[in-house]
């Protein structure tokens, strides 16, 4: 049994904890300050709070849940990926990506993922369990700490890593509280994203919560027929109820939600396909992101070629709907999600 984890706790429960070990008040700032300000990995970093204290703590709680077991560079050093070992042994991947002036960090919300995607090497995991928010916080501050080290900062934080955010959705909320309180990691929540593929439910509560953090939906697929093939949870949330709770959010929070359309050579890449989804998303406020698929190992599927990519994206643009094309990034270091962890399974 491995004790809890330090970026689990609240404030109200890390005070607990301090006056049980009969800790005068101030000592609560200190111990955020040097989980949530200074990003500390271990306990002896800790230097500020009695030795005593530091020892206590370090017996009931663990501080940094993830172990590094392999950290892989782009050979444009443009994408970072990180494999992290949890306490129980499981593995999830981390992805720091540096472009466009940007340094964003693509976090893992479960260990494998139920949904099944046949394009993803994640969804052939299958699911084994829900991360803590501290879990997803730490792949967060592992990754700022990375940066200050180069002198530079997170700007972005996407919830696109293993697993679907949405079925975690305590935990990832509470992650977000965490990461974007004052007293926490006090970053801007619109320079968050959420990527899901449709959790229907979940999206309309988080249409009630009227974050200011961004929504993405993985559609990948502008009809049902096509849609199902490619992203099994289709069958329980179909597009047009998708698309209604997408323009739902829309009216209430007057934010654009983010179509993600992965172009898998093909399959999902026609022209017609194009005018299909410019019909779909007709008058909504939308972005539309196009990848070309990172290919997982086994699925058998490719990544659509650059030149089909940008008439996709052209016809998309002659029909009215705003476009935009992300870059394959790190296609040799495995960067697809759960590429590196499906290798792990069994070891
Ligand atoms: S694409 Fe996302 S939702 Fe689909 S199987 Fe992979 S991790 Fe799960």
């Amino acid at each position: 049994m491995t004790n809890p984890i330090l970026y689990d706790q609240t404030s109200e429960s890390l005070q607990s904890v301090l006056r049980e070990l009969g800790q005068p008040v101030f000592r609560l700032k200190q111990l955020e300050e040097g989980l949530y300000q200074h990003h500390y990995l271990n306990f002896e970093e800790f230097t500020t709070l009695p030795k005593s204290l530091v020892e206590a703590l370090a017996e009931r709680f663990t501080l940094f849940p993830l172990e590094v077991k392999q950290e892989i560079i782009s050979r444009d050093k443009r994408t970072e990926k990180f494999l992290f070992k949890l306490t129980d042994g499981h593995y999830i991947e981390t992805v720091l990506m540096h472009y466009d002036g940007r340094d964003t960090v693509c976090i893992s919300t479960q260990v494998g993922c139920p949904m099944g995607c046949v394009f993803c090497a994640t969804g052939q995991m299958g699911y084994v369990r829900n991360l803590t928010a501290g879990e997803i916080l730490s792949q967060i501050i592992f990754c700022m700490r990375r940066l200050e080290e180069d002198g530079k900062s997170l700007t972005n934080a996407v919830y696109m890593g293993m697993g679907e955010p949405f079925l975690n959705y305590d935990e990832v909320m509470n992650s977000i509280a965490r990461l974007t309180d004052q007293k926490g990691l006090n970053f801007g929540a619109r320079r968050i994203t959420i990527s899901t593929v449709g959790i229907l439910p979940r999206i309309r509560q988080f249409t009630e919560a009227k974050s200011q953090v961004n929504l993405a939906i993985s559609l990948h697929a502008p009809n049902d027929a096509l849609r199902s093939t490619l992203v099994p949870a289709n069958e329980f949330y179909p597009l047009d109820a998708l698309i209604d709770a997408s323009k739902e959010y829309t009216d209430h929070t007057h934010r654009r939600v983010l179509i993600e359309y992965a172009l898998i050579d093909g399959v999902n890449d026609t022209l017609a396909l194009a005018d299909e989804l410019a019909d779909l998303l007709h008058g909504m406020l939308c972005l539309v992101n196009l990848i070309a698929l990172n290919p997982s190992q086994d699925g058998g599927l490719e990544g659509s070629p650059r030149e089909k990519v940008e008439a996709f994206r052209d016809r998309l643009m002659k029909r009215g709907i705003q476009t935009t094309i992300r870059l394959k990034r790190g296609i040799e270091i495995n960067a697809g999600c759960g590429q590196l962890a499906t290798t792990q399974k069994g070891k």
